[in-house]
């Protein structure tokens, strides 16, 4: 137990999994020690008793693609194949004594509590590493995720990193401290968000959509590079923010600020950063303290909003095909608006049904603080209004001009 050997590690964020911990500790013991030592290993999680010895063919057959520790679970493989000796596995909660488990948890413990993380190697020397998914064992669905896995590493284009680079920086600015690229990444597919607006922004981060510089090498197409309204090439910073001739981004973010401000003091500044970090943005008090709902309500507003700005702009330039007569009126724009922002309350009431939806179902106090103070009579309504019927937001739709009652 008083093994100066013994140590706490804290796992890096770009590794960090459930049962990431477990592996890391591993491969850390296995560092320390010459490859003829005997080894006997004390494994606490069923998912890696299982990885390393019943599972283990067919989770290589498939090179380890459905696993959640992929990278780690595939390194500690090859480096305890590279072990000489014996080595045996024993399951913890059959084989530990009290006092070595209690030292482990204190240790782990104080690895959470560390400010650095520890440098986990995962590369495999040539002999050991098998790599691919074997064609026999292999389906549509791996082959395609593992094509995805190779592209995200080799075809991280420039326009990828640029965009990366101003998220980071947005939510540096606003959270007074810089995520992992990592965690951009993995931020995006929170279930939180609605999946169209999820693969909106994985498009956006990744450039995908086919505006601006796409049309650049496309001969007799150069034109569509080119902003509809103004004419100065586009991009999706432009079509969100900056086109001075968007009536759609105008209205829009006018809209988000002063449904906001009915409620919360300052609306922060918009950047396209601050659009594709959103969902890694907290506010705080003045004292510090997690803002939970205003957090949420910012996330809502800003995906919402610029997600129907660009929906906007595409009907506009594919269906409308520039005819300008067709174009929305400031009207209709503010009315979708409104729209948009009332169905997700909706979502958001129908998603507290734990009947319906158990564990998945949206927690009720987070819900509650996310739109209380914004809501049409909200004084007339109880203080628990999910379930009342037609709950809106404090914003009326506006009526077309020419319309009379
Ligand atoms: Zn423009």
């Amino acid at each position: 137990m008083n093994d100066h050997r013994n140590t706490s590690i804290k796992v890096p964020e770009h590794l960090a999994a459930p049962g990431a911990r477990e592996i890391c500790a591993i491969l850390a013991a296995i560092a320390t020690l010459p490859v003829n030592t005997p080894l006997q290993l004390m494994v606490k999680s069923p998912v890696l008793q299982k990885s390393l010895m019943t599972n283990l063919a067919n989770q290589e057959n498939i090179d380890w693609l459905d696993h959640p520790n992929r990278t780690l679970t595939r390194t500690l493989v090859a480096h305890l194949r590279k072990r000489c000796t014996l080595t045996t596995l024993t399951d913890t909660t059959k084989s530990a004594d009290k006092r070595s488990t209690e030292h482990a948890i204190n240790l782990a413990k104080e690895g959470i509590a560390k400010d650095t993380y520890n440098d986990i190697v995962v590369t495999i020397d040539a002999p050991h590493e098998l790599s691919g998914t074997k064609l026999c064992v292999g389906t549509q669905h791996l082959f395609y995720k593992n094509i995805r896995i190779i592209q995200s590493k080799y075809k991280q284009c420039r326009q990828t990193n640029m965009n990366m680079a101003q998220a980071l920086h947005a939510i540096g600015d606003l959270n007074n401290a810089t995520p992992t690229s990592d965690q951009v990444w993995s931020s995006i597919q929170n279930k939180d968000i609605p999946k169209s607006i999820r693969g909106f922004l994985w498009k956006s981060l990744h450039g995908a959509y086919k505006i601006g510089k796409f049309w650049d090498n496309i001969p007799q197409y150069k034109i569509r590079g080119q902003c509809g309204l103004c004419r100065i090439p586009e991009s999706m910073e432009h079509i969100l923010l900056y086109c001075d001739e968007s009536l759609a981004s105008r209205v829009i973010w006018k809209a988000a600020k002063d449904l906001w401000l009915q409620r919360e003091t300052s609306w922060p500044e918009i950047r396209f950063g601050t659009i594709l970090g959103c969902n890694l943005i907290t506010l705080r008090n003045t004292e510090g303290k997690t803002k939970v709902g205003a957090t949420r309500l910012f996330k809502i507003l800003v995906l919402e909003s610029a997600h129907l700005i660009w929906k906007l702009r595409c009907e506009r330039a594919i269906r409308f095909d520039g005819d300008k007569d067709k174009y929305h009126s400031e009207t209709e724009i503010y009315n979708k608006w409104i729209h948009a922002i009332n169905m997700r309350l909706k979502f958001d009431r129908l998603l507290t049904d734990s009947m319906r939806y158990g564990k998945r179902a949206a927690k009720i106090d987070l819900v509650l603080k996310t739109w209380s103070g914004l809501l049409k009579d909200e004084d007339k309504l109880p203080d628990n209004w999910i379930r009342q019927a037609g709950v809106l937001v404090g914003m009326t739709p506006r009526r077309p001009p020419g319309r009379t009652r």
